[in-house]
């Protein structure tokens, strides 16, 4: 059987688009027309964080108050770092997702996901010299076989053209994992949990980071990753997640 030239490049894009996007819905596999996607039934069941939100920690505001607020939480204490951004609400719809990817080996999302960070942390990713993600202990990595902000921070590297420094943070000592801790408990649990790569810390005077993770929960692991940064003489540190949680506790002192 003989195919046209036309065919054959759309088959060999098709091919190529394949290898970098998984070719179903990136959430139920359900077959779609252009990868890197979601399909017609998990896309509006997603909860994407849109403005208006806190100008620093990118908490969703129900209304539009004026420009520049800020949340209940960032007005008791602002975080070490300047802005944290989220593609999604880390819901229902948006979990098994987002475990799949962490928990799963489903690492094939990755470009997906990164591709709709940088559409939402085009701001960040602009302003930033180097793009650096949250490090996994030498442990956990050894048994989850890829550091899932790593990833991220590979992928948004491609698309931005902006460096990313995968070790430029380390993690000191083993942390227990966050899940089931308390916010309180959370922050206690990372902090001066990491440090910066001592092969790395003469890069960093003065210089804008953008620090990737795949979730944001409370914010403990990016403040003190944020502080440890800021230690090191980095000048201005961003966070862009892919999602957050978002807890009623924020719009409260
Ligand atoms: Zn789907
Ligand atoms: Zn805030």
């Amino acid at each position: 059987m003989s195919i046209s030239a036309r065919q054959l490049i759309t088959h060999i894009q098709k091919t190529a688009l394949d290898a970098v996007f998984p070719p179903g819905c990136v959430n139920c596999a359900e077959p779609i027309d252009s990868p890197g996607n979601l399909c017609g039934r998990c896309w509006p069941e997603m909860t994407y964080i849109s403005a208006p939100f806190c100008n620093i920690c990118g908490y969703p505001f129900e209304y539009h108050a004026g420009d520049d607020m800020i949340c209940a939480a960032c007005l008791k204490r602002a975080p070490a770092y300047s802005k944290a951004r989220a593609v999604l609400k880390y819901d229902e719809a948006s979990r098994e997702m987002i475990l799949g990817y962490k928990h799963s080996d489903q690492t094939n999302r990755a470009p997906t996901f990164a591709q709709w960070m940088h559409r939402a942390g085009l701001n960040l990713i602009n302003g930033c010299d180097i793009i650096c993600p949250v490090p996994l202990h030498r442990q956990r990595l050894i048994r989850r076989r890829f550091n899932q902000s790593a990833m991220l921070a590979r992928e948004l590297s491609k698309l931005s053209g902006k460096p990313a420094i995968l070790d430029l943070l380390i993690r000191k000592h083993h942390t227990r994992t966050q899940g089931g801790l308390s916010a309180r408990a959370r922050f206690r649990n990372v902090r001066g949990a990491f440090d910066i790569n001592p092969t790395r810390a003469k890069l960093l005077e003065g210089t804008r980071v953008l620090l990737i993770d795949d979730v944001l929960t409370t914010g403990a692991t990016v403040e003190a990753c944020s502080k440890t940064l800021i230690d090191g003489g980095v000048q201005n540190v961003d966070v862009l997640t892919f999602s957050r949680v978002v807890r009623a506790a924020n719009t409260t002192i």
